[in-house]
């Protein structure tokens, strides 16, 4: 066993300094950077282990209830930390740790029986490795078992990290019983050398998890955030169909793809008749629930390929791709007859409404979306002034009263 060994004393410094600088970056980050419940508990755990080994250096300068006892609770107490940390931030709150604070107690007492009453450095070890193994082995299948679907390198990574750390020890407590139980702890040998090596290597590794968990999860809040955006930006809020801008965008790039390959497409202008009177009469929530009904029968009523969107008040336009102007007065008018024949019931009121809608062409010499847009609208007037609840196509009068010319 004594075959490799690094210096033990050296190690211990370079453990206690890596813990050291880890706890500060994790403070540091804490304190400046947005970071989710638990972090400050896994850089307070880096905190106080850096402490424990710190006594544990120091063993025969300070009196052993420090350099053993204390010691050993102040490594047990950062594991434990590191625990909390997990629990915390999988679960997104902190909650009390009662238990922990027990399975301490209870090796707190071990540690001053092991080393007051009974002296064996092999007795503490075990209780040490076991309690640090438990911990360890919770966080682990905490992680692990919680990890979700697109985070899961994180969690994996950091769980993967505290599980191996836990077998180390589950391994070390196996040797301290079956093979060859410890006398010093400074002992040139493997396994004091992977005492000290171990906790350098897998602290490292999982401070880069704690960093990696709240960054990705940090990332995927801004995913969100964005996609929120992105949606408040292009939809309409009372209809949840498309506002004016995504109306824009998304017809214009129709417009050039129709004009591309020489394709019809026609536009629909829809406005609600006397929506002033359903405002004044049923008061404007009423009003706002009519304009969501209209939307609703869009949904229903068109393809998925065509766009629709609120162009703003009580104002609608569509485009229909592939679509000739016989195509667009038919489905004009099926829009037509739904709304006029639909029961709306909207902030507890029933009734009916009627739409007039105009129906252009796409045209070799339109610029664009706008261009054929106006003439559709230009059509809609003429429907307005020919009664309302009907069709009208450019450039001449073409359907009244629900029926589509012969
Ligand atoms: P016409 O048949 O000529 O179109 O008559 P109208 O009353 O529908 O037209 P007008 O332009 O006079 O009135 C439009 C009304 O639409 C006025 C306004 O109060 C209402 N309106 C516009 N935006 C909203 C909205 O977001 N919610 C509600 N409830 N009403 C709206
Ligand atoms: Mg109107
Ligand atoms: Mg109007």
């Amino acid at each position: 066993m004594s075959s490799f060994s690094l210096d033990i004393r050296t190690l211990a410094v370079v453990l206690i300094l890596v813990s050291m600088v880890l706890g500060i970056t994790l403070l540091l980050i804490w304190r400046t950077r947005k970071t989710y419940p638990g972090f400050g508990l896994w850089a307070a755990g880096n905190g106080v282990y850096a402490l424990g080994f710190l006594l544990i250096a120091l063993r025969g300068m300070v009196p052993d209830l420090l350099s053993i006892v204390l010691a050993n609770i102040l490594l047990l107490c950062a594991v434990a930390l590191f625990l909390e940390g997990v629990r915390c931030f999988v679960k997104g709150a902190c909650g009390r740790c009662t238990v922990n604070a027990s399975l301490i107690a209870v090796a707190a007492l071990l540690f001053v029986y092991y080393t007051v009453v009974d002296d064996s450095i092999s007795a503490r070890i075990i209780v040490f490795s076991m309690f640090s193994a438990l911990f360890f082995g919770l966080g682990a299948w905490e992680l692990i078992r919680k990890a979700p679907l697109d985070l899961r390198l994180s969690y994996w990574f950091t769980g993967i990290s505290f599980a191996t750390y836990g077998l180390v020890l589950v391994a070390r407590t196996c040797f301290e019983i079956f093979g060859h139980p410890s006398r010093d702890l400074f002992a040139p040998d493997l396994f004091q050398t992977l005492t000290f090596l171990v906790p350098v290597l897998l602290g490292i590794a999982g401070t880069f998890g704690f960093m990696m968990l709240n960054s990705e999860r940090l990332e995927g809040e801004l995913k969100e955030a964005q996609a929120g955006l992105q949606h408040l930006a292009t939809t309409d809020y009372l209809t949840g169909i498309a506002n004016h801008r995504q109306f824009f965008e998304s017809g214009e790039q129709e417009i050039q793809r129709a004009r591309r390959y020489g394709r019809s497409l026609a536009v629909l202008m829809l406005d609600l008749d006397h929506f002033k009177q359903v405002n004044d009469t049923y008061g404007h929530a009423v009003g706002d629930g009519v304009l969501a009904a209209i939307a609703a029968a869009f949904r229903n009523l068109l393809r998925d390929i065509d766009i629709y969107g609120r162009l703003g008040g009580e104002e609608f336009a569509i485009l229909l791709p592939e679509t000739d102007m016989v195509g667009g007065r038919a489905t004009a008018e099926r829009l037509r007859s739904a709304i006029a024949d639909t029961e709306i019931n909207a902030g507890g009121a029933t009734l009916h409404v009627t739409v007039s809608i105009g129906v252009a062409l796409l045209s070799a010499n339109d610029a664009g979306l706008e261009a054929v847009l106006k003439r559709a609208d230009d059509a809609m007037y003429e429907a307005k002034r020919n009664g309302r609840n009907r069709v009208m196509a450019e450039p001449l009068p073409a359907v009244t009263g629900g029926t589509l010319p012969s």
